[in-house]
């Protein structure tokens, strides 16, 4: 049985153990308002990071939490300092505890969560997910410098007219060392 992806907002708060029991799985968003430390990282955050989760017990009788998410921000290039969109993507397979003694004595296949409480904290431990898996850097894939000024005015169809053109980039690099 697979569930239909869903923009469904994912619940802030879940008993994880509850939900492990059951084998249950979820999917849906973590809504861009409560992603402030994810703000606070990047340039700007465009829309919520989506995430699958699917809730288990395993033989050893861990309970476990295997999933993906993704979302999208916009790093500054380091290289023009202009603002480009990332994806971000990650994987996690978390072990839920219940203190961080217990976390220690997981298998180190699993990353320790802790719900030292009814519940876990899910949108701050899927933020942290992603905070992890942010770029540290972002470059765009083509020479960025030179070829600045050349789109400023016409943007978009002067980005399609380089990715078309490599010659026109060189001229351009050319026409730019005798800077005015
Ligand atoms: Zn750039």
């Amino acid at each position: 049985m697979s569930i239909p992806p869903s923009k469904s907002e994912l619940p802030r708060r879940l008993d994880a153990r509850k939900l492990a029991q059951r084998e249950q799985k979820l999917s849906g968003t973590v809504p861009l308002a409560q992603l402030e430390r994810l703000k606070a990282a990047v340039e700007s955050v465009e829309e919520g990071v989506q995430a699958d989760l699917e809730f288990a017990r395993d033989l050893h009788g861990h309970f476990t939490v295997t999933g993906h998410l993704h979302g999208a921000v916009t790093l500054l290039c380091q290289r023009c300092l202009q603002p480009m969109p990332v994806p971000v993507e990650g994987e996690f397979h978390w072990g839920i505890v219940w203190s961080e003694e217990r976390g220690k004595a997981l298998p180190k296949d699993l990353d320790p969560v802790i719900q030292d409480s009814d519940e876990l904290e899910l949108y701050e431990v899927l933020e942290d997910e992603i905070l992890l898996n942010l770029p540290m850097v972002a470059y765009h894939d083509e020479e960025c410098v030179a070829s600045e000024h050349f789109h400023a005015g016409e943007e978009s169809a002067g980005e399609d007219e380089q990715r078309e053109n490599p010659f026109k980039v060189l001229e351009q690099l050319k026409g730019s060392s005798g800077k005015s």
